[in-house]
């Protein structure tokens, strides 16, 4: 009978092991997990902390008993597999609780060891009793302990990735002070700036301090007082440490395997490594990001699982691949949902990529039909064949929808003339008959088609310093909820009656509130014979960036 040993037994590590009994009854699969628990609700913990969640056991999916015996599984937790010998084919592993080592055998190897949480060499940092870091359940048992016995009024989280935000969330859900403070110019990296923007003010407006382009540089008193790089001195009750995670290639490392350049255990689209009997998946290797082609870190649970399955395919005899990750992802911002999919601007400038970018705010769904809130949509695409790169959508409903469709798109290589045609689902309560995602595709199309020229939310104030005509086409009592300095106003029912009053020797740029009435406006002006040029996502998508 074959052997097969896993490495880690939460998401990629389970996932596989169940996937490996399920194709071969007789296998003997060994699943080693360094801690006590396997198959637990990573994703779950912040919410079982803020209480979202009520029950502790609802995070144990699977417990080390029901799982051995619902997929008859040699599992062994507390165990850390401290070594591989690849000559020999054997791992040692070192019993936690006893400290005793062995060895044990194996015909394949998995790894899916995961990700740890980044901790900095901060001065002070060995001394704070009261920072935190969340990856597994003793992680989360600790704060919500100190949480209970020690009653902190406020809290730092320090890092506004997605658990940093969720951590924010939940912190400030229980009653305390929060602030959370971040190293770049905004939250939530896989979004832009203009759109994680709508997020910084939705923290802010439910009462959590944010604080941009600052790091700690110390922390004193025991962490009870934390030195910003900047200066700055914030008091805390306690701290959540979530910069970021990094793989934990240490084991895959010391024994010989390649290590990539982003620092991930490397794979091939079997997901072998460098060592054909030795497979890896999840947060630990390094990915194709599907869009740029290069290898990346996506530590996500989706691709995990994904992975997890088609390892344990390989590793039964049936040739499987892994075709790459996009990075879809989705988190809860208070009523808010954040989401994307594919690469982000700064990413294709970074890579120096070829896109051009629509920006959209449609409503959930049918306008008169009640309840429908804005979705702020973000396309990226290719200037020529319209190859769709990335999306980027917020609001309070219909926000994952949105993102998944085009992420499927995305997937089967479609373009954005082919989201114009994507048959969605409509009935007033859910959408509109030209869906949000139709329309993205018909502003792109529009671009790309017919030319339209566009300017984005950061060219504005450039535009109007230089003394470009910037032309508002929405009615007078519009501008009285905000408007860009020194524009002109037509609305655009006046628009045909008054093209007399502009110039046809300097561009146009013309804004309404969401970029449509603008969009129609430069039609009008083109077929007049003016130069016209929209700016992309009207008022509200410049009035939230800037
Ligand atoms: P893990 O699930 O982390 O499992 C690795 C296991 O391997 C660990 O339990 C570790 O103890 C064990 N291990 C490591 N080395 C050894 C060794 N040498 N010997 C024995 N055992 C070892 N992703 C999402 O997509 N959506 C979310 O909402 C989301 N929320 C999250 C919230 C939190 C708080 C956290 C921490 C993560 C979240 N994630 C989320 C990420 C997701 O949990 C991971 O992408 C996923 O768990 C990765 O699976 P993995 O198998 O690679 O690693």
């Amino acid at each position: 009978t074959k052997k097969v040993i896993i490495v880690g037994g939460v998401a990629g590590g389970a996932t596989a092991a169940g996937r490996l009994r399920r194709l071969d009854e007789k296998s003997h699969i060994i699943m080693f997990e360094r801690g006590e628990h396997v198959s637990f609700a990573n994703c779950g913990l912040p919410y079982y902390i803020g209480g979202a969640i009520s029950k502790r056991e609802k995070l144990l999916v699977q417990t080390v008993e029901a799982m051995s015996k619902k997929y008859r599984l040699d599992i062994r937790n507390l165990s850390e597999v401290v070594k591989i010998n690849r000559d020999a084919k054997t791992v040692l592993v070192k019993n936690i609780k006893t400290g005793e080592q062995y060895e044990e055998s194996y015909d394949d190897l998995l790894l899916s060891p995961g990700a740890k949480p980044v901790v900095p060499p901060i001065a002070g940092i060995a001394e704070a009793e009261q920072l935190f870091t969340l990856r597994n359940i003793p992680d989360t048992d600790r704060i919500k302990a100190f949480i209970t016995e020690k009653q902190p009024k406020s809290a730092v989280v320090i890092g506004g990735g997605f658990i940093g935000v969720e951590m924010a969330e939940n912190l400030k859900e229980l009653g305390l002070d929060v602030t959370l403070v971040e190293m770049a110019n905004q939250v939530l990296a896989p979004l832009d700036y203009e759109m994680a923007a709508i997020i910084r003010q939705k923290l802010s407006h439910h009462g959590i301090k944010v604080i941009l382009e600052d790091g700690v540089q110390e922390l004193q008193e025991n962490g009870r007082q934390i030195i910003l790089k900047s200066g700055g001195k914030l008091a805390a009750d306690m701290i959540v440490l979530s910069i970021g995670v990094k793989p934990e290639n240490k084991l895959a490392e010391d024994s010989g395997l390649t290590i990539g350049e982003r620092g991930g255990i490397v794979v091939n689209q079997y997901l072998q490594t460098s060592d054909p009997s030795i497979y890896a998946v999840g947060d630990a290797i390094e990915v194709t990001d599907c869009v740029s082609g290069k290898p990346a870190l996506i530590p996500l649970a989706g691709p995990a699982n994904r992975q997890a399955r088609i390892a344990a395919d390989n590793i039964s005899g049936r040739k499987k691949t892994y075709a790459g990750t996009l990075g879809t992802a989705v988190v809860k911002i208070f009523d808010y949902t954040a989401a994307s999919t594919g690469n982000n601007e700064k990413t294709l400038r970074r890579y120096g990529m070829d896109y051009r970018t629509v920006h959209l705010h449609p409503g959930s769904h049918a306008g008169y039909y009640p309840g429908a809130t804005p979705i702020h949509l973000k396309l990226l695409f290719t200037p020529d064949e319209g190859k769709i790169l990335g999306a980027q959508a917020i609001g309070k409903s219909g926000v994952e929808k949105r993102i998944d469709v085009i992420a499927t798109a995305m997937k089967g290589g479609l373009t954005v003339f082919d989201l114009t045609n994507l048959e969605l689902s409509y009935a007033p309560p859910y959408s509109s008959a030209k869906d949000p995602v139709n329309m993205a595709g018909y502003v792109a199309a529009n671009i790309i088609e017919d030319g339209i020229k566009t300017i984005q939310w950061h060219e504005v104030d450039e535009v109007i310093q230089s003394g470009g005509l910037m032309l508002d086409v929405r009615e007078p009592h519009e501008q009285q909820g905000g408007m860009i300095e020194n524009t002109r106003n037509i609305p655009l029912g006046q628009l045909r009656e008054r093209l007399d009053e502009l110039p046809k020797s300097e561009p146009i740029y013309i804004h309404c509130q969401v970029g449509l009435r603008g969009y129609l406006a430069v039609r009008i002006l083109l077929d007049n014979g003016f130069d016209a040029v929209n700016v992309d996502g009207g008022w509200v998508t410049y009035s939230l960036a800037t």
